[in-house]
């Protein structure tokens, strides 16, 4: 039986030392309690739980956190995905898919590649949000009226409002409001909706009609491993290979900006992998930034998903390591489902 040890490992709580200086933030979490590692078995399924995550375009839920999903899936914890567009927006990034009879029908592919990588992630439930994509900054696909990036910010809530009210998740997954490294108009957008989303959806006076109320319990953000990156560097470096990730993507991403979660995914490893390839208009396999190393290699290194909590609307009382969570769900499992440490 797989079985699933949510332990922070010794490095988090380095990260966590060395960007615990100050800010609201490590403040709240070192005021609590902390019991050491929470070993979790199948066996401890928790049913009942949900985790929404939210996701600008189909890929991005395979490209972020796609292990942590599947983790929880296994473990018999609802997952649900909204994906905010479509993706009609997107180009073919993979050369062997750049055909006339696949630009064709562009849009109607990438839903059966999200279906697909939904499926291999094990996410028991799509929700679109139903908005058209929009390019990065100046990209004529921004001048559409029904591009996400100009939704009135309103509409966009509401809509994912009454879909967090539908399906009552306890945890939210977003993406952070720092998308100085990325700065797509649809992910910025992402997070705005998804922050005032899960801060209005306890409020039975905001959004009436959007369904009975429901307050999530944590929110996280998303961070792309700034660790997972230095580890394929120097991979990479030790094979005298070229290195897809330059002096500038390191500076990028410094080691000191601090997890407040780390989720041991190495037991579903390949899933990400699988999942990013079933994407096969956006990702190519031949891609040195996706695939550049041996599959067993790129799942042995730093098999973690690092996040950043964002919202504790309701304190929980039970960290693991040091303040660094290993658990999204810690706090929020009954304890006749968590075995003694
Ligand atoms: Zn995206």
């Amino acid at each position: 039986m797989l079985g699933c040890h949510f332990a922070a490992p010794p490095w988090a709580c380095e990260i966590a030392a060395a960007g615990g200086e100050g800010g609201p933030l490590r403040a709240e979490l070192g005021a609590r309690s902390c019991r050491g590692s929470v070993p979790i078995t199948l066996a401890a399924m928790t049913p009942g739980l949900c985790l929404m995550t939210v996701h600008a375009h189909p890929d991005d839920e395979s490209s972020k956190g796609a292990g942590t999903v599947a983790l929880y899936h296994r473990q018999g914890i609802r997952t649900v995905l909204v994906c905010c567009t479509g993706g009609e927006a997107g180009d073919v990034l993979n050369p062997a898919m750049d055909r006339p009879d696949v630009r064709g029908r562009l849009p109607e592919i990438r839903r059966e590649e999200l279906a697909e990588a939904a499926r291999i992630i094990g996410y028991d439930e799509i929700v679109s949000l139903g908005y058209r994509d929009s390019g990065m900054p100046g990209s004529s696909a921004n001048d559409r009226p029904d591009c996400f990036a100009r939704a009135p910010l309103d509409e966009a809530v509401g809509r994912l409002v009454a879909a967090m009210r539908r399906e009552r998740p306890h945890v939210v997954v977003a993406y952070p409001e720092d998308q100085s490294g990325y700065p797509h108009p649809d992910h910025i957008r992402a997070h705005e909706v998804a922050v005032a989303a899960f801060d209005a959806c306890g409020d039975p006076a905001a959004f009436p009609d959007a369904g009975p109320p429901w307050q999530p319990a944590k929110l996280y953000y998303t961070r792309f491993s700034a660790r997972r990156v230095r580890a394929l560097h120097e991979e990479f470096a030790a094979r005298r290979m070229e290195s897809p990730f330059t002096d500038e993507w390191l500076a990028r991403f410094p080691l000191a900006d601090p997890a407040t979660a780390v989720v041991d995914i190495s037991a579903v490893a390949g899933v990400p992998f699988d999942a990013l390839l079933a994407h096969a208009t956006q990702v190519d396999p031949q891609s040195p930034f996706w695939f550049g190393l041996p599959r067993d290699v790129l799942e042995r290194l730093h098999p973690y998903d690092e996040y950043v909590l964002a919202r504790p609307a309701v304190a929980p009382d039970d960290v693991a390591c040091d303040d660094v969570e290993a658990d999204l769900f810690a706090g929020l499992r009954s304890p006749s489902n968590i075995p003694d440490a």
